[in-house]
């Protein structure tokens, strides 16, 4: 799950960590009136003179598509956040379709003196939390680590004994911070540790992370990834999550609990398990035709499941023939066969429909497929199943 930045900045608060103070103004009506009380109720509170209006979408690189706006005074607020919402922003992260921004955080400026990098992420084969910082703020880190890898200084933490004074020491020596603003740093990066670690974080970057010209550190910009299967254990930041922001398929897929990745070709897969997923999208590679997602409908699936899965699946326009491939082992054939015979009744199934079954009551299955009406291409084994799908989306 993602957050957007103006939430990342109210979690990083919460943790000690300097942010900007902002408001969120949302689409509707009166927009010019709330985007003006905004700003006065800054420059009340903060005595700023400076504004940033930036847009609130998932995905960065909005500063160099039009999303980021610093105003020198309230009416260029106001134009900055009629013009930023309900624009489309297309950035390197949101694909060329772009994003509709449907809301900016209007924000206290800042007086820049450096812009720095600051990352954490796992290390999964160290079983350490890797903290990253550069001195290229404001650049894409990717684009650092391929062009100046030097530039790019990490430590790792054990999570046993936790972010020590000394890990920020190193990293504060490689960004070139004097010593007060070391001190501050231990702070900072303590705070963004222990926000990642409580939060249950697979990924925190603060890019830029700022020196003011008055020497603070300071989180400007804020980007989470948090690990879906610890979110049951933090229900405050499930009601973060902002659905218009996410694929469709995806969210209805996670209301079922269906792991269901989109992905570029034409051949639908409903498949159970990952391992069978993954060998499933193999095959039909193999033999020449492109996978349209990656479904896993799990081990013990109920037949709306099924149903359920099937229908994300055939809203995918670019679906040209579906391949189902389920072994039954926990779950059994005969409930896979109604679960599918019922979606495709219900949605006058267009597209040719090869199912593969194996398993527990796999002759049960087998004979309500046949008999249910429903033009059907069964097949056997994984090759002939791979083969009969990938030619029938041709057609
Ligand atoms: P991103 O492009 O989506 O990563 O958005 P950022 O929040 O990182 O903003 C992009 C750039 O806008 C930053 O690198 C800064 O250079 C600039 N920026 C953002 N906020 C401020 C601010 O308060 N003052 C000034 N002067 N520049 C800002
Ligand atoms: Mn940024």
């Amino acid at each position: 799950m993602n957050i957007h930045e103006y939430q990342a900045k109210q979690l990083l608060k919460k943790f000690g960590v300097r942010v900007p103070e902002g408001y969120l103004v949302e689409e509707g009506s009166q927009l010019d009136q709330r985007a003006q009380k905004a700003a006065e109720q800054l420059a009340i509170e903060r005595k700023n003179k400076v504004w940033v209006v930036k847009a609130q979408i998932h995905a960065g690189g909005r500063g160099k598509a039009g999303g980021v706006k610093v105003c020198q005074d309230v009416t260029s607020v106001q134009a900055a956040a009629r013009e930023i919402i309900g624009k489309t922003l297309v950035t390197p992260q949101t694909g060329a379709h772009g994003k509709v921004v449907h809301k900016v955080w209007i924000e206290e400026g800042s007086d820049i003196a450096r812009e720095l990098y600051l990352g954490i992420v796992i290390d999964r084969a160290l079983s350490q939390v890797v903290m990253m910082a550069s001195t290229e703020g404001g650049m894409e880190i990717e684009e650092v680590a391929a062009k100046h890898p030097e530039k790019i200084v990490k430590v790792t933490v054990d999570p046993t004994t936790g972010f020590q004074p000394f890990h920020a020491r190193k990293l504060a020596r490689a960004l070139g911070l004097t010593a007060d603003q070391t001190k501050e740093a231990i702070h900072f990066f303590g705070g963004v540790y222990r926000c990642f670690v409580e939060s249950d974080c697979s990924l925190v970057e603060i890019n830029p992370m700022i020196v003011t010209r008055d020497g603070k550190l300071m989180a400007l910009d804020a980007k989470f990834n948090f690990d879906d299967n610890a979110l049951f254990r933090h229900p405050e930041l499930v009601t973060m999550r902002d659905l218009v922001e996410e694929n469709a398929q995806d969210v209805e897929a996670s209301k079922y609990e269906l792991a269901y990745i989109a992905l570029e070709g034409n051949i639908g897969c409903l498949v159970n398990g990952a391992g069978l997923a993954m060998s499933t999208m193999d095959i039909i590679k193999l033999h020449g035709g492109e996978p349209a997602n990656f479904l896993d409908v799990g081990g013990g699936a109920t037949k709306e499941k099924v149903a359920h899965a099937f229908k994300i699946i055939l809203k995918d326009p670019q679906v040209k023939a579906i391949l189902v491939n389920i072994f039954g082992g926990i779950m059994k054939c005969d409930v896979i066969a109604e679960g599918v015979i019922a979606a495709a009744k219900e949605l006058a199934l267009q597209v040719p429909l090869v199912v593969r079954l194996e398993g527990t009551n796999v002759e049960k299955g087998k004979e309500i497929l046949a008999h249910s009406g429903l033009k059907i291409i069964a097949a056997d084994g994984l090759t002939d199943a791979a083969k009969k799908v990938v030619a029938a989306a041709q057609h």
